[in-house]
């Protein structure tokens, strides 16, 4: 029966079954835990003189628990032993399982897990695929202003090209699935391919490729186009063939989505062209590139105002830089998406509550989390640049100066509307870095 979730108690239960070493009690607890505050992963380290137990949350990790190291090796084996697929008895090589559970307040996951041997002893993460999340409206991904009106525009065309591009975690399948949810219509055939499928949909046509047995990209893709595709998703470009068979398919009246390995949307030109595609090809098929993020969001309950501009005047001066190089663009914008203009020529901006609050975010001073996205759009004048040859860099510097919301001012304005520190654009967007590890603070 499922029980009533309750943390402090599931932490309490967690010790206890740590003291008596009983480790089925152990991984019930810690998978409760771990899917209940909404973790992705679950990493199991041992060291020299102790053992410990992180869970990452909202992208960043926290330690959950610390435990002797005597035990560790058994937790480890009894895992291998549950999971069916690892050998129990080798620890010098690593392993992979995957496995399905479900935690005590009744939900189902899958376990995506895998060891390494470390100095210290084998290491184990899990990572967390849990079936009941569902995927969000295309509305609730923080798609604001004109990179809103961007975005439907473009899926409204029947034809062309649509990428998003974004560092592994940024939630590019999120963007992708929640936008053919949006085209999902009784009168549209979608067919993806994907490797692996991830989360089966009952609304797609999703294949998993089996490259071992023959069925390949082009094996699929020739099969699919002759199964009346209006949609097709291709998870990633990743050589010529696919993009070539990609192009064409949208030169022959098919709208296509897939992602790409570049820092941003304008860099992507230099992909694809180093890929083979000439200027006319990009021209005559591409419609949107998107590049995207994903920011942890201050908790909204304890939040608290200051001003930027007097305590630290260099990030205020970043800021006010990145969006005056919009131009007229900036008061429209500021509008579509309900900013003050005031707001920002006092510099008065949200930061996190020291040691956040007990009621809503556990005192971890954040909470959920909110895309940043960057929309560049294949107008007509854009493309006019891309034939006459230009580089990424003066694409994106024409694009920038016609007021394209990249992900610097994207993440500003989320930081103006309260849902981002200043200092967490800097950390997202200057230095790309997003893996900060800090203690968790229950
Ligand atoms: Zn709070």
């Amino acid at each position: 029966m499922a029980e009533q979730y309750n943390l402090e108690q599931l932490k309490k239960d967690l010790e206890e079954a740590i003291v008596q070493a009983d480790i089925l009690k152990i991984f019930d607890y810690l998978l409760t835990i771990a899917v209940e505050e909404g973790a992705s992963d679950i990493h199991i380290e041992p060291f020299e003189n102790y053992s410990r137990i992180r869970i990452r949350i909202d992208g960043v990790l926290y330690e959950l628990i610390q435990y002797p190291k005597q035990i560790h090796e058994s937790i480890i084996a009894k895992f291998k032993i549950e999971s069916w697929q690892m050998r129990p008895d080798e620890k010098r090589v690593p392993q992979d399982a995957r496995v399905s559970a479900i935690t005590l307040t009744g939900k189902e996951v899958d376990l995506r897990a895998n060891t390494l041997p470390t100095v210290w002893g084998e290491k184990l993460v899990m990572r967390i695929v849990d079936k009941s999340k569902k995927i969000p409206p295309l509305n609730a991904l923080g798609i604001e202003g004109s990179n809103e009106e961007i975005l439907f525009r473009n899926l409204d065309s029947p034809t062309g090209i649509i990428l998003t591009t974004g560092p592994t975690g940024s939630g590019k399948t999120t963007t992708l699935y929640s936008a053919l949810s949006y085209l999902n219509k009784v009168e549209v055939n979608i067919t993806t391919y994907e490797d692996p499928v991830e989360n089966k949909m009952d609304w797609l046509n999703q294949s998993q490729i089996r490259s071992d047995i023959g069925y390949t990209f082009a094996a699929w893709l020739r099969a699919a186009l002759r199964q009346d595709p209006d949609i097709i998703m291709v998870w990633e470009i990743r050589d010529w063939e696919t993009l070539d068979t990609a192009m064409e398919a949208a030169m022959t009246w098919h709208l296509v989505f897939s992602t790409i390995h570049t820092n941003s949307a304008a860099e992507t030109l230099t992909r694809v062209i180093n890929l083979g595609a000439k200027p006319y090809m990009i021209a005559g098929t591409f419609n949107l590139v998107m590049a995207q993020r994903l920011a942890r969001k201050i908790c909204q309950e304890c939040k608290e105002e200051y001003s930027l501009k007097e305590e630290n005047p260099k990030v205020y001066k970043w800021i006010v830089e990145a969006l005056s190089s919009m131009g007229p663009a900036l008061a429209t914008e500021l509008q579509k998406r309900g900013i003050d203009p005031q707001r920002l020529k006092e510099g008065v901006f949200f930061r996190p509550k020291k040691d956040g609050c007990p009621e809503s975010c556990g005192g971890k001073q954040f909470k959920g989390r909110i895309w940043i996205y960057e929309m560049m759009e294949y107008t007509d004048e854009l493309k006019e640049q891309i034939l006459k040859g230009s580089s990424w860099f003066e694409v994106e510097k024409f694009a920038l100066a016609k007021g394209m919301i990249n992900l610097e001012r994207d993440a500003i304005f989320k930081a103006l509307q309260g849902h981002i520190p200043p200092d967490e654009i800097y950390r997202l967007v200057k230095h790309k870095d997003y893996s900060a590890v800090i203690k968790m603070q229950w």
